[in-house]
C-alpha cells in the first residue's frame, strides 16, 4: 500500500527509526547483559567455594561423616545464599543444603554431572542445566576439594538462574517501557516536527492550486529557515513577479482596448487560417455585424465583403502588406481604405491585421477642390474672353465708332465689376475658411444694424418695387463680428431682392430659441426647387446659371453665409416652395 500522506510518511519514519534503534540496543543490551550476569554469577560463585572450601574438614570427607557435613552445608548455604553439595571422590552425594538427611543416602550418582567430572579432573566445573531434582534451570559451579594435591571430594555451589532471569526480565521490561514511551515521545514531537514541515508545504500547495485558478494574491507565511523556507520565499517571490507582470500585462490591455475600441478606423484581427480573432467597435458600425457573433468566425461567414476577403488571404499566403479601396453601397455610398498587414511570430505569419479608413470625406474633398477649381476658372474664363473679345473689336477699329465703343466699355466694365466681385467672394470665402479665421465679438443691435444695411438697398429696392418689413425690435442682441455679419446680412438680402418678382415683399423677423435666435429672411419671390435646396449652400451652385449671372451673382454667396455661420458656432437653411417664395434663416448663439 502506498503512503500518500506526506505528514504520515515522516511520522512512520520517525517511528519506524526508532524502533530499528532501540530493536538493535535492546538485542545487544540483553545479550550483553545476560552474559555478564552469568559471568559475575560464576565469577561470585567461584570465589565464594574458594572461601568455604577451607570449612569442608578433610576428616568428616574422608569418613564420609554425613551427620557433620550435612548441617554445614546448610549453614553455609545460608550464608553463601546458594545452594551447596559435598560429594566424595566416587560421585556420591555426601551432603546437600537443599535435601534431608534421609533423602541423600537416594540421591542419584553424581559422577556424570559434566561440573563434578571435571572437578574430579582437577579443574574449576562449570555447568548450567535444568536440575531434574529441583526442576528448574541451574547454574553449577564444582572445586575439587584437596588435600596435599590430592582430590578427596567435590564442593558444589548451586544458583537457580531464576535471579538471572529476573533481572533481565526487570532489564527488558525498562527497555520495553523505554521503547513505548520513546515510541510516545517520538510520535509527538514527530507529529510537531512533521507539522512544522508539512504546515508550510501544505499552504504551499494550496497556494499552488489558487495559482492555477489565476489567484496570485496569496503568499506562504510562518516558515522556518530552512530549505522548505526557502522554497516558499522562492515561491512567495515567483507569485510576487507574476502578480506585478499580469498587473502590467492588465493596464498594458487596458490601454490596447482602449485605443483598439475608441479608433475611428475599423479594426479586423485574424489568426493565420483567416478566422476572426477580433474586431473593434468601429468595424461593427461599418458592416453591422456585432463582436460576439464576428469573432471566432472565418471571414466571409462574418463579414460579407469579398474584396477585404481576398486582401486577408493574399496578406496571409504571401506575408505582404496590402491596401485596397472598397466601396459600400449600402446603407450610404461610402468609399474606404483597406490596409492589410502581415503579423509574425517568430518569423512565422501567425495572422493578419486590417486597419480600414473611412476615406468619403477625402474623396469628397478632392473631388470638392477639383470642382472648385474648375468651376473658378470657368467663372472667371467667362468674363475674360468678353473682355478680351471687345477689347480686340475696339482695337481693330471699333474704337472710332463712338456710340458702339462706348457700349463696348460700358461691357467690359461690368464684366471687370463682376470679376471683382467674383475676386471679393472668393477672398472673403477663403479668409472664413481658413484655420485662422477669428471672430472679433462685440455686441450687436440687430434691429439698428439691418436699418443701415437696407438704407444701402433703398435704390435697388425703389427699382423693384419691394417692400421690406423689418420687424426686428430693439430688444434683439446678439454678441458677434459685426462685419461679418453685415456681410450675411448684405448676402442673404442681395439675393432676397434680386430673385423677387416686381413689387413683392421682404420680411424679416425672429424666432426666439432656448438661448439662441432664429433669424429669418423671408421673400416672395420664385422659390427653390425641392432638388436644388440640399445643395444650395454648396459653392457655386445655383438654380439658374444663366440668370444669376446675369444678376450680378457669382454663386458664392450662400457659401460665404453659411461660413460665417459656423465661425459663430451657429447653422444656416432653408425652407422654400417652388413658386411662393423662400425662407432662409439662420441660428445664432445669443
Ligand atoms: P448667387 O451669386 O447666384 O446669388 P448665391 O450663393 O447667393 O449665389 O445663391 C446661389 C443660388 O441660390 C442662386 O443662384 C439662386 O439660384 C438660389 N437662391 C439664393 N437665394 C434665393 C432666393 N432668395 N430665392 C430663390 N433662389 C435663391
Amino acid at each position: 500500500m502506498k503512503i500518500k500522506n506526506f505528514k504520515l510518511k515522516l511520522l512512520l519514519s520517525y517511528l519506524f527509526v526508532i524502533l530499528i534503534s532501540f530493536g538493535f540496543m535492546a538485542f545487544f543490551l540483553d545479550k550483553n547483559l545476560e552474559e555478564n550476569s552469568l559471568q559475575n554469577i560464576k565469577s561470585s560463585l567461584i570465589a565464594q567455594g574458594l572461601l568455604i572450601e577451607n570449612q569442608i574438614s578433610q576428616d568428616s570427607l574422608q569418613k564420609a561423616d554425613v551427620a557433620s557435613l550435612e548441617p554445614l552445608a546448610k549453614s553455609l548455604a545460608l550464608k553463601a545464599k546458594c545452594r551447596i553439595t559435598i560429594i566424595d571422590t566416587q560421585g556420591k552425594v555426601l551432603a546437600d543444603s537443599d535435601k534431608q538427611e534421609i533423602e541423600i543416602s537416594v540421591m542419584e550418582n553424581h559422577l556424570t554431572r559434566p561440573e563434578v567430572k571435571m572437578a574430579l579432573n582437577g579443574s574449576i566445573g562449570i555447568d548450567t542445566r535444568y536440575s531434574p531434582t529441583l526442576k528448574i534451570n541451574m547454574f553449577y559451579i564444582a572445586l575439587p576439594l584437596k588435600e596435599k594435591n590430592k582430590i578427596t571430594g567435590v564442593l558444589r555451589l548451586a544458583l537457580t538462574l531464576e535471579s538471572v532471569q529476573e533481572t533481565l526480565f526487570a532489564i527488558r521490561k525498562t527497555v520495553f517501557l523505554g521503547l513505548l514511551f520513546a515510541l510516545v515521545l517520538a510520535f509527538i514531537l514527530g507529529s510537531i516536527v512533521a507539522n512544522m514541515v508539512v504546515g508550510p508545504i501544505n499552504r504551499m500547495i494550496q497556494m499552488s492550486r489558487k495559482f492555477s485558478e489565476g489567484d496570485f494574491s496569496r503568499r506562504v507565511t510562518g516558515f522556518a529557515n530552512d530549505e522548505i523556507g526557502e522554497l516558499a520565499v522562492t515561491l512567495n517571490q515567483m507569485a510576487e513577479d507574476i502578480e506585478n507582470k499580469i498587473r502590467e500585462i492588465k493596464t498594458q490591455n487596458q490601454k490596447f482596448s482602449a485605443i483598439f475600441n475608441s479608433m475611428i478606423e475599423g479594426v479586423i484581427i485574424t489568426d493565420k487560417t483567416g478566422y476572426i480573432v477580433s474586431v473593434n467597435p468601429a468595424i461593427e458600425k461599418i458592416f453591422a455585424v456585432s463582436k460576439i457573433d464576428a469573432e471566432g468566425k472565418l471571414f466571409l461567414e462574418a463579414i460579407r465583403n469579398n474584396d477585404i476577403a481576398e486582401t486577408i488571404s493574399n496578406t496571409l499566403e504571401n506575408g505582404k502588406s496590402l491596401s485596397k479601396e472598397l466601396v459600400l453601397i449600402y446603407p450610404v455610398r461610402r468609399i474606404f481604405e483597406a490596409n492589410a498587414v502581415p503579423i509574425f511570430d517568430n518569423k512565422e505569419i501567425s495572422g493578419c491585421l486590417v486597419v480600414i479608413h473611412d476615406i468619403t470625406e477625402i474623396r469628397r474633398l478632392e473631388t470638392v477642390r477639383q470642382d472648385f477649381v474648375a468651376n473658378v476658372s470657368h467663372e472667371l474664363k467667362t468674363p475674360l474672353t468678353s473682355i478680351k473679345g471687345f477689347v480686340e473689336t475696339l482695337l481693330e477699329g471699333a474704337l472710332d465708332d463712338k456710340e458702339n465703343s462706348r457700349s463696348f466699355l460700358k461691357i467690359i466694365q461690368d464684366h471687370t465689376e463682376r470679376l471683382n466681385s467674383l475676386v471679393d467672394d472668393l477672398l472673403s470665402l477663403s479668409c472664413f475658411e481658413s484655420k485662422e479665421a477669428t471672430i472679433d465679438r462685440e455686441s450687436l443691435n440687430l434691429q439698428k444694424l439691418l436699418e443701415v444695411i437696407l438704407s444701402g438697398f433703398k435704390s435697388q429696392l425703389k427699382k423693384k418695387g419691394i417692400e421690406v418689413k423689418n420687424e426686428l425690435t430693439g430688444s434683439v442682441t446678439i454678441n458677434a463680428d459685426k462685419n461679418k455679419i453685415e456681410h450675411l446680412f448684405i448676402n442673404l438680402i442681395d439675393n432676397a431682392i434680386k430673385f423677387n418678382k416686381e413689387n413683392g415683399t421682404i420680411r424679416i423677423y425672429t424666432e426666439e430659441l432656448d438661448g439662441k435666435i432664429k433669424i429669418i429672411i423671408e421673400d416672395s419671390g420664385a422659390g427653390i426647387p425641392a432638388k436644388d435646396i440640399p445643395r444650395i449652400f454648396e459653392r457655386f451652385y445655383r438654380v439658374d446659371k444663366a440668370r444669376s449671372r446675369e444678376l450680378g451673382g457669382t454663386g458664392l454667396g450662400l457659401s460665404i453665409v453659411k461660413h460665417i455661420v459656423e465661425l459663430h458656432k451657429g447653422s444656416a437653411g432653408v425652407e422654400s416652395i417652388e413658386g411662393l417664395g423662400s425662407k432662409f434663416w439662420f441660428i445664432l448663439p445669443k
